[in-house]
């Protein structure tokens, strides 16, 4: 006799479980990281922390040393502090000592690596900006002043069981693009993802993920000492996958295949993060992370009991009452566990005729 679905689920993460445990613990550099101070981590690669206005309270932006100059990679969020700090590092002889900006690198759209990319630029008028096609695609999209991309959720909440009236009060809440993220200079170049890219005295190899965003860019460098893995790979916590209207619509899928690029990196390989502590154990954050999802995707399938919204599934996939622009978020994250059991034919939806989306087991 076949197991029930929600038991095979749970086998798969068990088991993921077990090859996670099968690989050396995660090891957190000890490095000090104080906000506004850089700090080498490997020679000539300096971590550079932020504050974010946000639960998750900081950013780990990185700072290349060139023979005449610096890269950086991501910049942060738009905020008063971020300026005064950045303009206290421009201002820095640790800077000053190898010369200007050079170039700036962005690893994808989202406000806290993108939102001072403009601010800088207006202070670099020479320096250019890179970002994927994809990423700068999208960065354009929400900064277009002539549109209002929260407001464009409005049917996709409404046919995934979010009440008028909490869809209204996200429309008023959640944060709007354009005041987190300056104005983006003109003239960004997209970025060829097929060469390496000679930075800071290394080759890197750029490895594309999808899912948390649509050309999410990680760099490993050719010596494979050091990646620079941006939200993709984070540790102790996993990026926002979720459905939004004009993006992708299968993102978990997108995310765990290209997650895969991520297995074969070296056992030594020094992750430098977005968020937390840097630390060496790449393959194992990898198992954990699928392990993760997968008992996620136990969860949505155990508490499909009767045909449901994607709204009706919060409670048993949070744990807890969202509340404000968190329903925006969860609801987007439900919709992507959502769509990927639909997608391997564990779940089918249908939409009613007042346009109302539900899921059932298949
Ligand atoms: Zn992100």
């Amino acid at each position: 006799m076949t197991a029930p679905i929600s038991a095979q689920v749970q086998t798969i993460s068990q088991e993921l479980w077990q090859r996670r445990d099968n690989l050396p613990a995660l090891q957190y550099h000890q490095a000090d990281i104080t906000e506004g101070v850089p700090v080498e981590l490997a020679e000539g690669i300096f971590l550079l922390r932020l504050p974010l206005p946000f639960a998750l309270n900081h950013i780990n932006l990185y700072l290349l040393r060139e023979a005449d100059g610096w890269t950086l990679i991501d910049t942060g969020i738009s905020t008063q502090t971020a300026r005064d700090l950045w303009d206290s590092v421009f201002a820095s002889p640790f800077f000053t000592a190898h010369g200007s900006l050079k170039r700036i690198v962005v690893t994808h759209h989202h406000p806290d690596h993108v939102g001072m990319v403009g601010w800088i630029a207006e202070k670099f008028p020479e320096v250019p900006v890179y970002m994927t096609a994809g990423e700068l695609e999208v960065a354009g999209r929400y900064s277009d002043p002539k549109r209002d991309v929260v407001a464009e959720r409005t049917p996709l909440w409404i046919e995934h069981g979010i009440p008028a009236a909490v869809s209204t009060e996200l429309i008023n809440h959640m944060p709007r693009y354009g005041t987190q993220v300056c104005a983006l200079p003109i003239g960004v170049r997209v970025l060829d993802t097929s060469q390496h890219l000679e930075l800071g005295g290394r080759r890197w190899k750029p490895i594309i993920g999808r899912g948390h965003s649509p050309e999410h860019l990680s760099l490993l460098s050719e010596d494979g000492k050091v990646l620079i893995g941006g939200d993709q790979v984070l540790p102790k916590i996993t990026p926002n996958i979720a459905v939004w209207p004009g993006g992708d619509q299968n993102p978990l899928y997108s995310y765990l295949d290209t997650l895969r690029r991520f297995e074969d990196i070296p056992a030594s390989t020094l992750l430098l993060p977005s968020h937390k502590q840097p630390f060496v154990g790449v393959a194992r954050r990898v198992e954990e992370i699928r392990a993760h999802h997968e008992e996620r995707l136990g969860v949505v399938l155990s508490a499909c009991t009767r045909p449901m919204s994607a709204y009706e599934f919060l409670p048993a996939l949070f744990g807890r009452e969202l509340r404000n622009e968190q329903i925006g978020f969860g609801l987007g994250e439900a919709i992507a566990h959502l769509n990927y059991l639909e997608s391997v034919g564990l779940l089918a939806s249908a939409v009613d005729a007042a346009g109302l989306r539900r899921f059932e087991r298949h």
